[in-house]
């Protein structure tokens, strides 16, 4: 089993959406929570309402594109939490347009925000669980990962997720030796805003942000029609597959 109360727990992504659910109930679960954005402001209000409920929290800023702003990022949170115990690796963003008529810095920017983020923040986080023989790793993947396709018209976004689905399946098995253990979270569809988000948080090595309106916290009417979940009704469930140590978590009814 995976301890939750009283551990140490990190977010990326925590300003919004899914992150901002999971960073809320580990908070009510008990652990103390970083939550890391590349929006700081959408991250100081998540550990407001954490603070107002009684939690423990930090916000942080972090683009998980960067090695250097997760380095940063990790040393803040270890001087004023100690060391992240449960590292969600959530920091994510899509993209609808046909693989050919995509720029070159949008491709590039899908596949290092989904799959380099997950694996650069996971690569700077383990050696510290590998120490205290305790830990556990879990990404935000995709149902567009596991079942690639089942979303047309996502293929850099696809291979992104599937990508992190590897990357922690090979981890299961090379970490176990160390009591550090790996989930892979597979949303099929979650109320947020990612959908209408997208090129907002595009950093400016890949272009610079869009200008299409933000929505945090909140799901647009299209993304309300396309879900299946909130984000405060799947956030016990992924806790719960942490907590048990379970490869993978779906959210999507059908592939249950
Ligand atoms: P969201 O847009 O509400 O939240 C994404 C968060 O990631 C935002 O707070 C954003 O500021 C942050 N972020 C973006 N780029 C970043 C970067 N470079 N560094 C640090 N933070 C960054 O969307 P969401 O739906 O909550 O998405 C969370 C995760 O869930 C993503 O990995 C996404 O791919 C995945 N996902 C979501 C769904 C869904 O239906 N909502 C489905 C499958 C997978």
């Amino acid at each position: 089993m995976t301890e939750i109360a009283g551990r140490t727990a990190l977010v990326t992504g925590g300003g919004s959406g899914i992150g901002m659910g999971l960073a809320k109930e580990l908070a009510r679960q008990g652990a103390k929570v970083a939550v890391a954005d590349i929006m700081p402001d959408n991250a100081e209000k998540v550990v407001a309402a954490i603070r107002e409920s009684g939690g423990k929290a930090m916000a942080v800023e972090c683009d998980v594109c960067e090695r250097a702003s997760i380095a940063a990022m990790k040393d803040k949170v270890t001087a004023e939490l100690g060391p992240v115990h449960l590292l969600f690796a959530n920091a994510g963003a899509s993209s609808f347009d046909p693989l050919v008529e995509m720029s070159d810095d949008d491709v590039d920017w899908i596949l290092q925000v989904n799959l380099h983020g997950v694996m650069n923040t996971t690569r700077a986080f383990l050696p510290d669980m590998i120490a205290a023989r305790e830990g556990h790793v879990c990404a935000t993947a995709s149902m567009a990962g596991l079942l690639p396709g089942w979303i047309p018209v996502h293929a850099p976004y696809s291979a992104a997720k599937a990508g992190i689905i590897g990357l922690m399946m090979n981890l299961a098995l090379e970490l176990a030796q160390h009591n550090v253990f790996t989930t892979s979270y597979c949303p099929g569809g979650v109320a947020t805003g990612m959908k209408d988000n997208n090129a907002r948080y595009r950093p400016a090595r890949f272009g610079g942000p869009g200008e299409t309106e933000l929505h945090v916290g909140e799901a647009s009417e299209n993304a309300k029609s396309m879900a299946f979940y909130t984000p405060d009704a799947i956030a016990p469930m992924v806790l719960d597959a942490v907590r048990n140590n379970r490869a993978f978590v779906f959210d999507h009814p059908e592939h249950r």
